[in-house]
């Protein structure tokens, strides 16, 4: 069964959850991405309270590389043609069972990751299929807030939200 309580390894797709799903190139062809700082704060959070964090995207790019380095995220999978596969390695890596990781996710590549996790959550404005596959669809979309909400979604499940808003409360 789903439980939001005992989740203690959230795993993340990138383009449109940890951003809105917009692909910026340079005119030297060289991709970059935006993120949203709430989304940052969310992250660092579910570290701090025990919810280790993994990327696992589909595409390959060093603005992934470079933004998992900032938050402290080691475990990540790029270049993903089977997430269901690969959330299986993730959660190997990080020694938690798979009925103790959520997977976010957006749109259909994410659903056998949905599929094997012990909790799929969606963002708001993800395609119909994964919103009804999900145990938790967020109220806001991806790349604006999302990821900050199913960190706060979690917490709360687990009695640890009041301790994470008291940080910054002293
Ligand atoms: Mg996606």
């Amino acid at each position: 069964m789903a439980n939001a309580a005992t989740i203690q390894l959230l795993v993340l797709d990138v383009d449109g959850v940890l951003t809105d799903g917009g692909l910026y190139i340079d005119d030297k062809g060289k991709p970059s991405k935006q993120f949203n700082v709430k989304d940052g704060l969310g992250i660092k959070l579910a570290q701090r309270f025990g919810i280790q964090v993994a990327i696992l995207t589909g595409k390959t790019s060093q603005v992934v590389e470079h933004r998992a380095e900032e938050l402290g995220i080691e475990l990540v999978i790029q270049g993903s043609k089977d997430k269901g596969a690969d959330i299986v390695s993730l959660a190997e890596r990080a020694g938690v069972p798979l009925s103790d990781t959520a997977m976010v996710g957006d749109d259909l590549p994410d659903l056998p990751a949905f599929k094997v996790a012990g909790y799929a959550i969606a963002v708001g404005d993800a395609a119909e299929e994964a919103r009804h596959a999900a145990a938790f669809v967020t109220s806001r979309p991806g790349g604006r807030g999302a990821v900050r909400e199913a960190v706060e979604h979690l917490l709360k499940a687990q009695n640890k939200w009041d301790a994470a808003v008291a940080v910054f409360n002293e």
